[in-house]
């Protein structure tokens, strides 16, 4: 079992923010921001590559409510998700990473490792 679907199984603790049928949103263990919030599906999916559409809709929508439970759907936010080695994802798990509560900026791409077509 992968660590997210730990968490799901409540095997490793987290510190929740929002839960329904389908997806589950928690406090990242190492914030990059001051809201950093990961929300997840349920079901196992090993990333964006892989979710049907139809979860990503209701997916969609569930992460509005988080945005707006946590204080920062007026003041502004960023989803992210990592996929596949390029995109630097760890864990193998479908995740949004919800970050907001600061003005982020924008380009953290000065470490990006070249490639040939650079
Ligand atoms: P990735 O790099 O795969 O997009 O992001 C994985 C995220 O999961 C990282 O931001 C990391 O801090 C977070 N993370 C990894 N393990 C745990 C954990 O056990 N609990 C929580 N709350 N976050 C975790
Ligand atoms: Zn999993």
């Amino acid at each position: 079992m992968c660590i997210f679907c730990k968490i799901i199984a409540k095997e490793i603790p987290s510190n929740m923010v929002a839960e329904n049928e389908s997806f589950y949103a928690f406090h990242d263990i190492n914030p990059k921001a001051p809201v950093h919030v990961l929300i997840i599906p349920k079901a196992h999916y090993d990333s964006f590559n892989d979710v049907p559409g139809e979860v990503m809709g209701k997916m969609s929508t569930f992460m509005q409510e988080v945005a707006k439970a946590v204080g920062i759907d007026e003041s502004g936010y960023r989803i992210i998700s990592n996929i596949g080695e390029d995109g630097a994802q760890e864990v193998k798990h479908l995740h949004f990473h919800l970050l907001g509560g600061a003005h982020l900026r924008w380009g953290h791409f000065a470490d990006a490792d070249s490639k040939d077509f650079f």
